[in-house]
């Protein structure tokens, strides 16, 4: 469980982007946070994984306050917590296989015949284990994002943050990459934190939601209830 207390972010230069956030995420759940460009949301993802410091309040996880984290805890919880970005963040230089390696390779320097095994394994799971030792060049943007999927699987995260995850993708592809979050969700109990701006990935694959309006929650609950027609 994530449990975001009080969360206060203005930044150096006075920009208040985050007020008085309180989000509660059940473990496996697939919640959304919805809101239009400027919002917050990409504040509030990037707080909640550690690359940004809250200005005031907490956010538990497990009943643990994890802001305040620093050194060998700090990257163990981002080892709990995996990303996938808009425009996928694969390493042009290294191969799908190698890519999907290399969280083995940063939290251990090194990748075992296990972890190249397993990551074959992942590649098998999103569709894409034929295109192993091919480069991110070389793939559409559904699979370079399928590949991206992968990669944060490799450490077997509780979380997965998916920041406007299927936001550069043609429609088809969005579906694909929807239904393979959700299906991953249901076979793996992960829980997902969707960062989206459209309605349309909300209803299609989140339980539950919080919608940002100038860096306060201006509604949440069950996705059925907030999108209830009036
Ligand atoms: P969204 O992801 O919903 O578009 P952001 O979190 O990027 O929203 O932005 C929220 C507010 O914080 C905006 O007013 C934005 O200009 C400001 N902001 C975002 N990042 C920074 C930063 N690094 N420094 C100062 N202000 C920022
Ligand atoms: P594109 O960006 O090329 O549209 P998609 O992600 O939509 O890529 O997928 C391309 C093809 O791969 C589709 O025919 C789709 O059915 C298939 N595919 C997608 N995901 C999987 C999967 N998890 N397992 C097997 N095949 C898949």
């Amino acid at each position: 469980m994530i449990s975001i207390k009080h969360l206060d972010k203005t930044y150096d230069g006075g920009e208040h982007a985050l007020s008085d956030i309180n989000i509660d995420i059940a473990d496996g759940d697939v919640f959304g946070i919805i809101g239009m460009s400027g919002a917050g949301k990409s504040t509030l993802v990037r707080t909640i994984n550690l690359l940004e410091r809250p200005t005031s309040g907490t956010i538990e996880v497990d009943g643990r306050d994890v802001t305040a984290l620093s050194g060998e805890e700090l990257r163990a919880y981002r080892r709990r917590v995996a990303m996938i970005f808009q425009n996928f963040g694969l390493l042009a230089q290294k191969t799908v296989l190698d890519n999907v390696c290399f969280p083995f390779l940063a939290a251990s320097g090194k990748v075992t015949a296990e972890n190249r095994a397993r990551a074959l394994e992942l590649l098998d799971r999103v569709g894409l284990a034929e295109k192993a030792q091919s480069y991110p060049s070389q793939l559409s943007g559904g699979q370079k994002q399928r590949v991206a999927i992968a990669r944060a699987l490799a450490c077997e995260p509780e979380v997965i943050l998916c920041d406007e995850a299927t936001s550069a993708l043609d429609p088809k592809s969005t579906n694909t990459i929807l239904k393979l979050l959700r299906d991953i969700n249901r076979e793996t109990g992960v829980t997902l934190v969707v960062i989206t701006h459209s309605m349309d990935v909300v209803e299609k694959i989140c339980n539950n939601v919080a919608v940002l309006e100038h860096g306060r929650v201006v509604e949440q609950g069950s996705v059925a209830k907030v999108f209830a027609d009036p």
